[in-house]
């Protein structure tokens, strides 16, 4: 926590010193490469206001308009996701000798919603270079892993507020890893081996919950995967098998996220073994 209010004071100080868009650009993008063929985004953690860009408006009838298909439009963070982010990664290198790719948003949600369409992500247009930025950035990613390994998971981290408790997955009811299931079955997402049954093994309370008989259909249809696991996902030719993690609020408390980071990254380690 010291050390993300000290990146997100030195983020705000390097805007205060520096007229260059670049750079705000990536203070408000967290982007690393790595090379396990995971790459975790967060869209809806961050804490920083973009320099010279209006916060988006409950109020604003065309925001309302174009995010109707789309949730709505939600301002409030999710909390601590950012950190979770930077914690699973960290996790997975110590696991694994390897890090994955991590891109993660810093700029907060009132401003600029990155898990929405362009058209629905933001108000100001002074906002657009930093979304693409961050788009751009998990384009990238996805383009190099696909490149290198021909397979790849990418996770995209949220919080859900509805479930204290609770993992929710969000697959698109299983079009966001269309890729994984055709190769390897359904068992590689909700099997004992597979991505959902490590994560219940490591002690998840997952949702909707296994075995699912038919496809991997029953996902909620409010946290069923969003704009990231829809544009990135396997059922493109240039996606990778993309899932969303809505994470209740005891998985990603203070006190708790390191731990359950562990967990997670535990489950991520043993499924890339079995399946990536
Ligand atoms: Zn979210």
């Amino acid at each position: 926590m010291r050390i993300a209010r000290r990146q997100a004071l030195a983020g705000l100080a390097a805007f205060c010193v520096s007229p260059n868009p670049a750079r705000a650009e990536s203070e408000l993008v967290t982007v690393r490469a790595g090379t396990l063929p995971i790459v975790l985004t967060a869209p809806h953690g961050g804490r920083l206001g973009p320099p010279n860009v209006r916060e988006r408006s409950r109020t604003n009838p065309q925001t309302r308009e174009r995010s109707r298909s789309f949730g709505g439009v939600v301002l409030g963070a999710d909390l601590n996701t950012d950190l979770l982010g930077h914690a699973i990664a960290t996790e997975l290198q110590r696991l694994t000798g390897q890090a994955p790719s991590l891109v993660i948003a810093n700029f907060a949600r009132r401003y600029i919603d990155a898990n929405r369409p362009p058209e629905a992500a933001y108000d100001d247009e002074s906002a657009a270079p930093v979304y693409r930025a961050y788009h751009e950035a998990i384009r990238t990613q996805v383009n190099a892993l696909r490149a290198r390994y021909g397979r790849a998971l990418l996770i995209d981290l949220h919080g859900q507020g509805v479930e204290a408790k609770v993992l929710m997955r969000g697959t698109l009811n299983g079009q966001s890893v269309s890729a994984l299931t055709a190769r390897a079955g359904i068992e590689a997402v909700t099997g004992q081996r597979g991505l959902f049954g490590l994560l219940k093994q490591q002690g998840f309370r997952t949702f909707p919950d296994m075995p699912v008989a038919k496809g991997l259909g029953g996902e909620d249809a409010g946290f069923r995967g969003g704009y990231t696991v829809a544009t990135y996902g396997s059922h493109h030719p240039d996606g990778i098998d993309a899932v969303q993690w809505e994470l209740g609020i005891d998985y990603r408390r203070k006190e708790t996220l390191g731990d359950w980071s562990k967990r997670a990254a535990a489950a991520l380690a043993e499924f890339a073994g079995n399946y990536l």
